[in-house]
Formats: C-alpha cells, sequence, structure tokens
C-alpha cells in the first residue's frame, strides 16, 4: 500500500492547483518543491482571464492591476490601441501569486513539503506527476515530454508608471519568434522580450530598447533574469502508467504568445480529472489525460505554432489582420476565455482568424 494516493514534484502553478484539486476531492497528497515560499520565478505575471476563469477561487487577493486594453506595435512602428471594457488578463507578481497557490493546496488538505527536491522514481505513491518546470528532471526520469523545443525570455522591473496602468503593452516582431512587453504591477512595471532560442545573445540588448521606445529608463532595471520557455510539438508523450507531467515540465507554454499558466492550470485540472478516475479504480492508467491534452489544449498549441509562423515570415501581412478592430475581438475572446481555440471562431470574426491561418500555412 502506498504512503500516498499522489506525489507532485515541484508547487508551482502546475503543482500546486492540482494538489488543491486532489486534496478537495479527497485524495492524499504530496507536494514537494525543492524552494521555499515565497519564491520567485521568473515570469511577465499576466494571468489571462482564461487562465483565471480556469481557477476553482479567486486570484483577486494577489492581483496588481487589471489590464483591458492592449497598446501594440509592430517593431516599435504602426502603433494601434483596443479597449474591450472587460479584463483581459491579471496582473500579479509570481512571487505573490505561487505562494498563495500553494497555501490554497494546503488549506485543502494536501501535504506540501517545501525545501526538498524529488526523484520521479522514487516516490512512494500510486500515481507520481511531474510538475517541477522546464528546468526539472521529472520529465527525464519518467521518459515522457521528449519533443520539446525551448525559447527564450528576458525580463526586468522598472520603477511604477501611472501611464501603464491598466494597459498591456505588446511590440510583435521585435525578437525572431516573439515580442517584447510591459506589464503594470501595483509598485513597478515589468518589461521583457522572448522568443527563439537563437535569439538569446539579442535579448539584453533589445530589453534595452524596448524601455528607450517607450520612455523608460533602461538603467533603472531590477531584478534582470532570463528563462527558457518549454514548447511541446503536438502528440509529444505526457502521461505512461501511472505517471504523467503537467505544465512547464510537458513543455506547455503557448509557442505564440508565451503564456504557460493558462496551460499549467488547464493540465493540472485534467491530469486531477484522470487521477481521480484512477484511484476511483474506473481507470487504469493516466493514458485519458494524454488524450484531454490532445483535445483541449493541442487545437491551441497548434493555433499557436501558426501565428508564430505566419509573424516571424509575413509581420506586415500578419499584422495588419491583426490590427483589424474583428480581429482584435476575436483575439480578447480568446484572451478571456469566450472562446477555446481560434478554429472555433465563427461569422466575421472567423473569417479573420482564417486569413492569419492561410497566411501561417503560406509561410511553411
Ligand atoms: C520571462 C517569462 C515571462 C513569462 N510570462 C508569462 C505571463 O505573463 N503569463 C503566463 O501565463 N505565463 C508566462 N510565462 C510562462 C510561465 O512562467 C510558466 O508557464 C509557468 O511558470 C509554468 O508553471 P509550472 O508550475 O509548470 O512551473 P514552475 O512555475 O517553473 O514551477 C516549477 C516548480 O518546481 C520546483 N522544482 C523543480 N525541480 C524540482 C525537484 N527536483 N524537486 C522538487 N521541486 C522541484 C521549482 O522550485 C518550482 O517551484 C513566462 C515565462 C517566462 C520565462
Amino acid at each position: 500500500m502506498a504512503a500516498y494516493d499522489v506525489a507532485i514534484i515541484g508547487g508551482g502553478p502546475a503543482g500546486s492547483t492540482a494538489a488543491y484539486r486532489l486534496a478537495s476531492a479527497g485524495a492524499s497528497v504530496l507536494v514537494l518543491d525543492k524552494a521555499r515560499f515565497p519564491r520567485d520565478k521568473p515570469c511577465g505575471g499576466g494571468v489571462t482571464g482564461r487562465a483565471a476563469r480556469l481557477l476553482p477561487f479567486s486570484i483577486e487577493p494577489v492581483v496588481e492591476d487589471v489590464v483591458d486594453r492592449m497598446d501594440c506595435g509592430l517593431r516599435y512602428r504602426h502603433r494601434f490601441s483596443r479597449s474591450v471594457g472587460k479584463p483581459l488578463a491579471y496582473m500579479t507578481q509570481r512571487v505573490r501569486l505561487d505562494e498563495f497557490l500553494l497555501r490554497k493546496a494546503a488549506e485543502a488538505g494536501a501535504e506540501v513539503r517545501e525545501g526538498e527536491t524529488a526523484d520521479a522514481r522514487e516516490l512512494d505513491a500510486q500515481i507520481v506527476i511531474g510538475a517541477d518546470g522546464c528546468n526539472g528532471s521529472s520529465a527525464k526520469q519518467l521518459g515522457l515530454a521528449e519533443e520539446v523545443v525551448h525559447g527564450v525570455a528576458l525580463e526586468a522591473n522598472y520603477p511604477h508608471e501611472q501611464r501603464f496602468a491598466g494597459g498591456m503593452v505588446v511590440e510583435i516582431a521585435v525578437i525572431r519568434g516573439g515580442y517584447g512587453w510591459v506589464f503594470p504591477k501595483g509598485d513597478h512595471v515589468n518589461v521583457g522580450v522572448g522568443g527563439n532560442a537563437e535569439e538569446g545573445p539579442r535579448l539584453r540588448g533589445e530589453l534595452r530598447r524596448m524601455c528607450e521606445e517607450h520612455g523608460i529608463d533602461p538603467d533603472a532595471a531590477r531584478d534582470t533574469r532570463g528563462y527558457r520557455l518549454p514548447q511541446r510539438l503536438p502528440g509529444t508523450k505526457l502521461a505512461r502508467g501511472r505517471t504523467a507531467v503537467i505544465g512547464d515540465a510537458a513543455g506547455l507554454v503557448d509557442p505564440f504568445s508565451g503564456d504557460g499558466m493558462y496551460e499549467a492550470f488547464l493540465s493540472a485540472r485534467l491530469v486531477a480529472d484522470a487521477s481521480l478516475e484512477v484511484l476511483a479504480g474506473r481507470t487504469e492508467s493516466l493514458e485519458p489525460y494524454q488524450e484531454a491534452v490532445e483535445r483541449e489544449i493541442t487545437p491551441l498549441t497548434r493555433a499557436g505554432w501558426g501565428a508564430k509562423r505566419a509573424f516571424e515570415r509575413y509581420p506586415g501581412t500578419t499584422y495588419a489582420i491583426a490590427r483589424l478592430p474583428v480581429t482584435f475581438r476575436a483575439l480578447a475572446k480568446l484572451l478571456r476565455g469566450d472562446l477555446p481555440h481560434p478554429a472555433v471562431a465563427r461569422g466575421i470574426e472567423g473569417v479573420a482568424i482564417r486569413a492569419i491561418h492561410r497566411v501561417s500555412r503560406r509561410a511553411t
């Protein structure tokens, strides 16, 4: 008899929310994290509306700004600003959000052990879930998530300026395969750039330019940090027997937006559902988790790869389509979670999305 129903390696957004769901459903859950919380993680800290609404509780206590406006540019030109009058994303700091989520898991009944590094092959549990992020070893130890490529990003914090409140600045194509951003927080703004791995050497210079173009003093940077963005190719194996990987450990970062918290929360929910079926004796393995990922996350991942290709090969054309008010309406619905993925957009919004899709097909 195993000591726990489920052991989870990593207490970031993926691990803690999986633990919360499992413990709330009555499973005995152990979460191990090598860090002690509060701990920070390089991240823009933008929780999209679609990510926030996936959670079974509000993150309001750790939200520092709510954005309903996007100020967009293509390589610092052709600027436009669009507002939807409804929240697109909630701005937080990972040092606060992650501790909040982990405490929620503990309140729900999960046993949380901080400062403990775990090996996925040595845990005394019926089910083992790897949620140890893109630098963790659980995927390798379990022979999962082998087809993952990595993007890179660099971010830093700068003094707060009221003019950035309520909106997110996005500069498309300043980095190949990615973009730059300015995200408002309670007492600072977060500025970052990210894109394809080979762009690594350019990140520092582009972060500086991003600041200069937006009137931010580049020398006021605090906590400058780089990190990898793990991006899975569709079909990559994420579950075997009673083991699975979720979140960044599964390479679930969106290839275009670089967002990963929506996928972390969703994969946590999907693996929790599959685990509860195993624990109830209705299924033998976590293979249904893999099927659920292909059904619920892969369409978005495919669209992300498509958008990335389109902006890389035909930035001007793709941007011209993206800046149409109708395309923004569809994008806002995606960010808010009113559309699960672009392919299901209908009417005139569907026409705009299909136009981007056609550009991406031409770019293959
Ligand atoms: C610069 C940058 C900006 C980003 N901005 C955004 C954004 O604005 N919005 C968004 O949605 N996403 C963003 N992302 C992506 C987002 O940060 C990740 O997708 C998210 O952190 C994934 O959560 P996770 O729980 O899978 O992994 P993590 O948050 O990396 O958590 C993994 C945990 O596992 C622990 N761990 C590792 N190894 C072990 C071990 N052996 N034993 C025990 N514990 C271990 C770590 O200490 C850590 O706490 C950004 C990423 C980067 C790099």
